[in-house]
């Protein structure tokens, strides 16, 4: 963590950066979190800048176009938290967020404003409160731990927090969200295994975008966290020019099972400022669906959701409806209709639907606060 890289001139030892490179490295300082562990560093193809690691960790200066959106919470997140940083959504579950902090800042992260800020930190007292919150509200019985990454707290705050969680007798299960094993695999250490062995049932899911990434020391690291009882998920985002291919998504898939780590959700990109060049379109993920179902082991298959303020919407035909231009309308899970901004593919899309033959179209809702944002001189500016 301490030898992390955070700057053009560390990069330097790495690999020579392209103009593109220097150019988002320096524009967006200020505006977006960056650093880079050496581990994950030294899974760069320094001659290769459309290097699928280098990708998802360096800037470029598309991180500074225009975005047809722009909000800093597009899940509104703020809204579902009843105390700082406790999204409460679901009935039965929460997802808590329990430190800003990442070892490495990903490039499309949903909650890339946040990331890293001193004001999504959380002091003590604060995560009190929402474990107070967990504790007076019995209907809650599936925590999720994520942020940031969970991770980056030392192994004493760690074993507090499970034992303060595990102390309320409605909590089933405790889940760890954490990118650790893919940015950091040295993080899962025996000390950090055996204390999560003490808090069971504790689940990780972790966030293996690409096959590159699936080297001999992460094996380890799941490895460990498998012999400590911890049953291991993973949760790929679909991104632009990383992971969107039948192919790479199937020898990614087929890697993690030989770990032993069941592929569980494949995300849609959420909409997020910075972030449009890394976006595919929907129909493109349903194609990569397509070639995996019937094509490989069953449970190696994840599910394609998309995230909204709705919860999770499966992309599937059961819940899209149509593409209406440059939105795809679906039904979430609760009824309400959602539009989601999707760059309409190049070739005719088979989604297509003629909006007027939508009746419901009136009630449709679009991601709050859609807006156009231009990035210039390191500031967000509403256009
Ligand atoms: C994704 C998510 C969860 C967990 O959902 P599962 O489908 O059970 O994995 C819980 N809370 C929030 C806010 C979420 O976004
Ligand atoms: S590890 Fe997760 S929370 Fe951290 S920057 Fe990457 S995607 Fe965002």
């Amino acid at each position: 963590m301490r030898n992390r890289i955070r700057s053009a001139d560390a990069l330097g030892d790495w690999l020579v950066p392209t103009k593109d490179e220097s150019e988002g490295i320096r524009g967006t300082e200020g505006v977006f979190q960056w650093s880079i562990t050496p581990y994950y560093a030294s899974l760069m193809d320094p001659n290769d800048p459309s290097c699928p690691v280098r990708r998802q960790v360096v800037p470029l200066d598309d991180e500074l176009a225009p975005d047809f959106v722009g909000v800093a919470d597009p899940l509104e997140e703020v809204a579902h938290s009843p105390v700082k940083n406790l999204i409460h959504n679901y009935r039965d579950r929460v997802a808590f967020c329990v430190t800003s902090q990442c070892a490495i800042y990903c490039r499309y992260c949903l909650r890339k404003r946040m990331v890293g800020e001193a004001e999504f930190m959380m002091r003590k007292d604060e995560l009190r409160d929402a474990i107070a919150y967990i504790a007076d509200h019995p209907e809650i019985r599936d925590v999720l731990l994520t942020g940031g990454d969970p991770l980056t707290l030392g192994d004493a705050n760690i074993d507090w927090l499970l034992t303060e969680l595990r102390a309320i007798e409605h909590v089933d299960i405790v889940r760890i969200g954490s990118r650790m094993p893919v940015k950091l695999p040295q993080r899962i250490t025996p000390e950090l295994c055996a204390i999560l062995e003490k808090h069971h049932p504790v689940w990780v899911n972790t966030h293996f975008n690409h096959p590159k990434e699936l080297t001999p020391e992460a094996g380890a690291a799941i490895d460990r966290l498998l012999r400590a009882g911890v049953p291991v998920g993973n949760q790929t985002v679909l991104l632009k020019g990383i992971n969107d291919s039948p192919d790479v998504m199937r020898e990614l898939c087929e890697g993690l099972v030989r770990m032993r780590i069941r592929p569980y959700y494949l995300y849609q990109a959420q909409l997020i400022g910075g972030t449009a060049h890394l976006r595919t379109s929907i129909e493109t993920g349903m194609h990569i669906m397509r070639e995996l179902q019937g094509h490989l082991t069953g449970f190696a298959i994840p599910k394609y959701v998309l995230d909204t303020p709705f919860g999770k919407i499966p992309l599937t035909r059961d819940y899209i409806v149509g593409r209406d231009g440059d939105r795809v309308l679906m039904k979430s899970t609760r009824g309400a209709n959602w539009a989601e901004p999707n760059p309409r593919p190049a070739r005719s899309s088979l989604l297509d639907v003629d909006a007027d033959a939508w009746p419901e179209l009136d009630e449709v809702v679009c991601p709050p606060g859609t807006q156009t944002i231009s990035m210039e001189t390191g500031q967000l500016a509403v256009l």
